[in-house]
């Protein structure tokens, strides 16, 4: 996905005493490591610390023990315009978000917006203008993938092509707009695949008045890349359809927050007797009616570890690398050439579990230190999360 513009840190970053460091990548969750160099918003160097250069550091970070994972990535919002969402008519909730670890978020359509146009030169329009301000802003440093157009029905190959040529690089969901049989969707999902566009399809009960229900029969012929929801949005599909889009579908299945929560267990479950947790991605669908969730993703991979019998490291997994590789994002991962977007957390304070992963596995969240985002510090200390135990440091600048 093209990068979104914003302000890397130039300088050299070093992170040290990192007491646990999560790797965001399922087939080796935890690393064995203590120190991260990063550079010009990269990751440079990943080791023990007599093993990466710690000269000429620009900002110097004590980890003081604590935990180190990816930044949080948010497969699915719904921003309209800047940090301002009228669906709750709240301001700031991108950077709130920001202080629950989430560094990236993907739009699953800018479908909020008051008068959204459905003629096509309209939705068009609309699509390049939120690709294009979002790529611009990042209110609290938080990269959003945005400038998704819901498909309606007259659209035809070329305007998937002129949408590519212009930035688009992903649809909203399919299924919110006029578009509703299997056989139109599947063409228009196969047209923006053929010009690098990726999509998304809503599962399961109509979300909001005006909306519709999309079943299995619908997902599975339209074969969009993205299983949207397949716990609901908010009402789930019936278990057995849940089970065969798992079974029957070899796409990205995307559990949310927002979501029927038995509901995405039984997917997660599924998923794990089918050995194939790494199509399992996270998000919020968020803000929706339900509101604004600035610790949805941590919310996920609490519910999911302790719910849903995933040790915490996997589960942040689902919502760092799974969620990278499956949207071609960057981030997510931590290795050299990935982006340096870090969450630095520690279990909460008074938190009846032994360590961190430990306390996730309990059902608790996190307390959260220090985001950074491409190398830059974004926060230190969250406003939102419970405070955690041990906070880490910036000791050189
Ligand atoms: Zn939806």
């Amino acid at each position: 996905m093209a990068e979104a513009q914003g302000t890397a840190a130039a300088g050299k970053l070093v992170i040290r005493n990192i007491g646990l460091l999560l790797s965001g990548d399922l087939a080796r969750p935890i690393l064995d490591a203590d120190t991260i160099a990063a550079e010009g918003g990269r990751i440079t160097a990943v080791g023990k610390a007599k093993d990466v250069d710690q000269e000429r550091a620009a900002v110097v970070v004590d980890a003081k023990g604590t935990t180190l994972a990816p930044g949080l990535i948010d497969s699915h919002v719904h921003p309209v315009c800047g940090d301002w969402t009228p669906r709750q008519n709240q301001l700031g909730w991108i950077d709130s978000y920001m202080h629950g670890g989430v560094t990236t978020m993907v739009s699953a359509g800018e479908v909020h917006t008051p008068g959204r146009p459905k003629d096509i030169v309209g939705l068009k329009a609309m699509a390049i203008f939120a690709q294009r301000t979002f790529n611009a802003f990042r209110p609290g440093g938080v990269k959003i993938y945005a400038g998704a157009p819901v498909i309606e029905h007259g659209m035809v190959e070329d305007d998937f092509k002129e949408l590519a040529a212009a930035g688009v690089k992903i649809l909203g969901e399919v299924g919110l707009g006029s578009v509703k049989d299997g056989k139109t969707a599947r063409q228009m999902v196969s047209w923006a695949r053929k010009y690098g566009i990726q999509s998304t399809i809503h599962t399961g009960g109509p979300s909001i008045p005006g909306s519709s229900l999309i079943d299995k029969d619908m997902v599975l012929e339209t074969d969009a890349d993205v299983i949207g929801h397949v716990n609901g949005g908010h009402t789930a599909l019936p278990d057995d359809q849940i089970a065969a889009l798992c079974e029957r579908s070899t796409r990205a299945l995307e559990i949310v927050h927002n979501g029927n929560e038995r509901a995405g267990l039984l997917a997660l479950r599924t998923a794990m007797e089918l050995k194939q947790l790494d199509r399992v991605i996270l998000g919020t669908d968020s803000p929706a009616g339900s509101g604004v969730q600035p610790l949805g993703i941590l919310r996920m991979i609490s519910l999911l570890s302790s719910l849903g019998d995933i040790p915490a490291e996997v589960a942040v997994c689902l919502a760092t690398g799974n969620t990278a590789k499956m949207r071609n994002l960057n981030g997510g991962l931590i290795t050299p050439g990935r982006e340096a977007s870090f969450v630095l957390m520690d279990k909460a304070q008074y938190s009846a579990g032994k360590n961190l992963l430990d306390s996730i596995q309990k059902g608790d969240l996190p307390g959260i230190g220090m985001v950074i985002i491409d190398g830059a510090l974004s926060v230190q200390r969250s406003r939102n999360t419970p405070p955690a135990t041990t906070m880490p440091e910036v000791v050189g600048r």
